[in-house]
């Protein structure tokens, strides 16, 4: 197609006028991979169009809250049957108590919960309360966080490692204050003797641990059981507070999130994605003790105008009631075995170094020869083949992360055809991959 018919080159020179890098989000802009972005038109099931019409199977969905597939119809009559109710009252409704309770009841480790709008918002608002609440009430001002791990874009999560180890973390945006970033400590993902020296040098003054139990933010990558196991009872001895992000996890991996899988409970719990089924809500909630030091209760303040919004909610509910059909965590996590199996089998056809892995419904796929366990060995895998991988699969109909160092994401409505479709384009894109830079 030539550039003068192509719909998504003209938004996106006419976006570049008006939103800063033409996008809202940076990662949309595909400065990773290149090429030009597609604005997308409608979505349906497993897929979405862009606006030359093109369509694709989506593997992103939303960045995951669309785990039950895009425009699902009861999801839509549910939003539908809200908004004809009204859109927003800035007072209490019933569905938000119901949204808590649904919550409560799935993840046995939150006993109160309060609703907000990102998982941004959320984040920062656990680790305000974590350090209000920490040292029995008294506040601390040190958290601990792990490179490689996201947590929304709030200033003193926006750290990158120090020059030494046990050194407390440099800003890694402009615009954050190194006095903010000085009180954040940045370890090694999956190194529990870090974790170990840490409390040793700085125990009685860290308010809390972060983290993504099983990270979604640098591709993907699993805690090790010992790793997370170390965290809990080294919070627990110190009188820290243990914070999960399960914000990417959170009812993608197991309906009780990751910390089902590895058997531990946190003091608190962040969520988002999934909870709002692509509208924006979000959470934090964990023990009642915990909770308590939050407004109007307690000193730590926190509040939000479009908080637990009608509307958004009962998108929500829609789909935290979709998710709890029977079998569909098993079917889901079949269908994304499914596409990895297919993949690194159509890989090894092709001789192209590759290997994946999954949980649940989120996955990783790595230009390497074995699966990563940490933030170096993700920046070590194979950024140029994975970028003409992503570029061959786009071109044929398949939307992967426009990113190496992004998980992906697969919905109940990716059914065998869709995995089946996905891995005949998979055998071309290995093809033109292994064509392109052979072993
Ligand atoms: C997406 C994400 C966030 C931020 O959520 P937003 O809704 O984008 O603000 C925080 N933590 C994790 C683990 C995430 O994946």
């Amino acid at each position: 197609m030539s550039t003068g018919n192509d719909r998504n080159q003209q938004l996106f020179d006419r976006a570049q006028r008006s939103i800063p890098g033409g996008v809202n989000s940076p990662v949309r802009a595909f400065r990773s991979v290149g090429g030009t972005p597609r604005f997308i038109e409608r979505a349906l099931g497993p897929h979405f169009w862009d606006a030359n019409g093109a369509r694709y199977i989506d593997y992103i969905g939303s960045w995951g809250p669309m785990i039950v597939g895009h425009t699902h119809p009861d999801v839509v009559a549910a939003m539908h049957a809200a908004i004809a109710r009204g859109l927003s009252y800035g007072a209490p409704t019933a569905g938000e108590v119901e949204m808590a309770e649904e919550i409560i009841r799935l993840v046995p480790s939150i006993e109160q919960v309060r609703l907000v709008s990102s998982g941004t918002e959320a984040a920062m608002s656990a680790l305000r309360l974590a350090r209000g609440a920490a040292g029995d009430g008294k506040g601390r001002r040190k958290i601990i966080k792990f490179e490689g791990c996201y947590h929304g874009h709030a200033d003193s999560l926006l750290v990158k490692a120090g020059s030494g180890l046990l050194t407390f973390g440099n800003p890694s945006s402009a615009g954050v204050p190194a006095e903010i970033t000085q009180h954040t400590l940045v370890l090694d993902y999956n190194d529990c003797e870090q974790l170990e020296d840490a409390f040793k040098t700085h125990g009685d003054d860290i308010a809390c641990v972060m983290v993504e139990v099983i990270a979604g933010n640098m591709n993907l990558v699993r805690a090790t059981p010992e790793f997370i196991q170390t965290m809990r009872k080294l919070c627990t001895k110190h009188g820290a507070i243990l914070v999960f992000d399960e914000v990417m996890t959170g009812f993608r991996v197991a309906l009780g999130g990751a910390q089902s899988l590895y058997g531990v409970q946190p003091d608190l719990t962040v969520l988002g994605k999934v909870i709002g089924g692509g509208m924006p809500v979000a959470a934090f909630g964990g023990r009642r003790e915990v909770m308590k030091h939050l407004a109007p209760l307690g000193g730590v303040y926190q509040a939000g105008t479009l908080s637990g919004n009608p509307v958004a909610v009962s998108c929500g509910l829609a789909t935290l009631k979709l998710i709890q059909a029977p079998g569909f965590y098993e079917r889901l996590s079949a269908q994304t075995g499914k596409l990895i199996d297919g993949l690194v089998a159509a890989a090894q056809i092709h001789d192209v170094p590759f290997c994946g892995d999954f949980v649940g419904g989120m996955f990783g796929i790595y230009f390497a020869t074995n699966v990563p366990q940490s933030y170096a060995q993700i920046m070590a895998t194979d950024k140029e083949r994975f970028n003409r991988f992503f570029h061959a699969m786009l071109d044929r109909g398949v939307y992967l992360a426009p990113s190496a160092y992004e998980a992906g994401f697969v919905s109940a409505a990716h059914d065998d055809e869709v995995i089946s479709q996905t891995l005949a384009t998979a055998g071309k894109a290995f093809a033109a991959v292994a064509a392109a830079s052979p072993r």
